[in-house]
């Protein structure tokens, strides 16, 4: 036993120890939003994607009409449009797994006809998690491939600290694209198109083009700092890239629906971008400089946005951390 072993070794579990703290004090943040999980303990990340799963699916549904044949219900997961009329329902993305039961609630409240199109923004469980059941009534889900491909694999998202196994062959999307994809259905002309990596390396936004409704997937997370899963691909750069790009595609009137948060217009949209360009600068300029992840949060860069965005997931300690590592 040599001393600089011993250097090494209280090195590493002193990091060790940071990174159970701050995935501990993530959870502490999700337990508390729900009191029943509050007392049981998780120790894994397969038991604490359970209990996250569990924690997201217990909020209720509400429900907005956007137009007339279009509805925007959000709550347990990404937020849900569904598109309503002769050629049956579509559905962009799907909430998770324990919200199914009022999930069909909700679609039954919408009228008799079955779901026949399922969109999936991206791969994440808060989205697609109820592929399956839908595939399994007849719907046909449509995805980037690269979502198909992500599905397909096990996965574990840094920070957030979840495992997951690859997807079941039915809860796979049935179509996939590459770059962009129109769709006529019910009246409405949609077009689908890829994002270049940002939150994930899957993301498409759907463009409901006649109703002038846009729902941009987890590019854009309205009035938060959002997550950026670099395990699949994510890039900070990508996601401001991103946020650019689907303000292009809005006028004043668009009605925009964000991957998380309240529905909103163009403005909100260009205050997302404009933070997310400031945080990708600050962060950049620490990173460039030799600052390690640690110095690079304990620099604080981001006290003057904290306030307007570090109320959601994420506070501003931890969102130098997703920055950062997907710089
Ligand atoms: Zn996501």
């Amino acid at each position: 036993m040599n001393r600089h072993s011993t250097v090494r070794l209280t090195r590493r579990e002193a990091l060790q120890a940071g990174g159970a703290f701050a995935a501990g004090a993530l959870l502490e943040r999700f337990r508390a939003a729900t009191h029943g999980y509050a007392q049981q303990p998780t120790t894994s990340p397969a038991e604490r994607t359970v209990a996250f799963r569990a924690q997201i699916g217990a909020t209720p549904i509400q429900t907005e009409k956007l137009a007339d044949n279009l509805i925007l219900l959000s709550g347990p997961g990404g937020n849900v449009v569904v598109l309503t009329g002769p050629d049956g329902m579509l559905l962009v993305d799907t909430f998770v797994s324990p919200a199914w039961p009022k999930l069909q609630e909700a679609l039954r409240g919408l009228g008799t006809a079955p779901v026949r199109h399922v969109i999936n923004t991206h791969w994440h469980f808060d989205h697609t998690d109820n592929n399956a059941p839908l595939h399994a009534l007849g719907a046909t889900v449509l995805a980037h491939a690269n979502t198909k491909t992500r599905m397909s694999q096990p996965h574990h998202l840094a920070i957030l600290d979840l495992q997951f196994p690859p997807s079941p062959a039915v809860a796979l999307p049935q179509q996939v694209f590459k770059d962009s994809q129109g769709l006529q259905v019910n009246g409405e002309s949609l077009k689908l198109s890829h994002v270049a990596p940002a939150h994930t390396d899957t993301d498409i936004y759907v463009h409901f083009e006649k109703a002038n409704v846009l729902h941009t997937g987890d590019v854009f997370f309205n009035g938060r700092y959002p997550y950026i899963d670099g395990s699949t691909g994510g890039r900070m750069s990508g996601m401001v890239a991103g946020a650019t790009t689907l303000l292009g595609l809005a006028d004043d009137h668009t009605k925009i629906v964000p991957g998380h948060g309240a529905r909103c217009t163009k403005a909100d949209l260009a205050r997302y971008r404009d933070m997310m360009a400031t945080a990708h600068d600050r962060v950049s300029k620490l990173k460039s400089s030799g600052k390690s992840l640690e110095e690079a949060i304990a620099a604080k860069p981001f006290t003057d946005l904290d306030d307007k965005w570090g109320k959601g997931r994420f506070d501003g300690d931890a969102f130098v951390r997703i920055v950062y590592s997907t710089l």
